[in-house]
């Protein structure tokens, strides 16, 4: 188990990314997914506010694994004004709500990395990792964290997250 955490936020997965956004254009995928709100389909953003945003983690150490960053590219929590600090563990609060609902997931996860030490792929600009975690999940997610999951399953469990928002009726949710 503590193996298996240590490598939780291993940083080669976001380095991976990193790898793919910069072949796709460079930058800061999180910055641009925040100014594309017309792209939020195709970007698996589930739902944003003004100041923070909550999407898909295109290459999930579980299924469900979403990210909650701030819209403005900030490197540290104490850059953050207090209004966007309260929208962050806000989405972070219900993201959680919504996890539970739409994945039945005993446990779960929520981190933040910090510095390429600390394991951040992408240190620039801060954001929460939600893992959803099942009991004997460490079995069998060593194997999967190598995979990549389908476009398709990701975009399926999209859509039933914002059926279960509409239904929750989450604080944060602005549509
Ligand atoms: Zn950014």
């Amino acid at each position: 188990m503590a193996e298996y955490n240590r490598n939780l936020w291993a940083p080669w997965r976001m380095e991976y990314i990193r790898s793919l956004d910069e072949h796709a254009g460079g930058g800061c995928f999180l910055c641009r997914h925040a100014a594309s709100p017309e792209q939020d389909g195709p970007n698996l953003v589930i739902w944003r506010g003004p100041r923070c945003l909550t999407m898909f983690n295109r290459f999930p150490y579980a299924s469900g694994h979403l990210l909650v960053a701030p819209v403005a590219h900030r490197a540290q929590l104490d850059q953050l004004d207090a209004g966007t600090l309260a929208e962050l563990i806000g989405q972070i609060r219900d993201a959680q709500a919504l996890l539970r609902e739409v994945c039945g997931c005993q446990g779960m996860n929520i981190g933040m990395n910090f510095g390429r030490c600390a394991g951040a792929g992408l240190p620039d600009h801060l954001h929460a990792h939600l893992v959803p975690r099942w009991e004997g999940d460490v079995n069998f997610m060593p194997v999967l964290s190598d995979t990549r999951v389908i476009p398709e399953s990701i975009e399926a469990l999209r859509g039933r997250m914002r059926e279960a928002v509409a239904r929750l009726g989450l604080p944060t949710v602005r549509g």
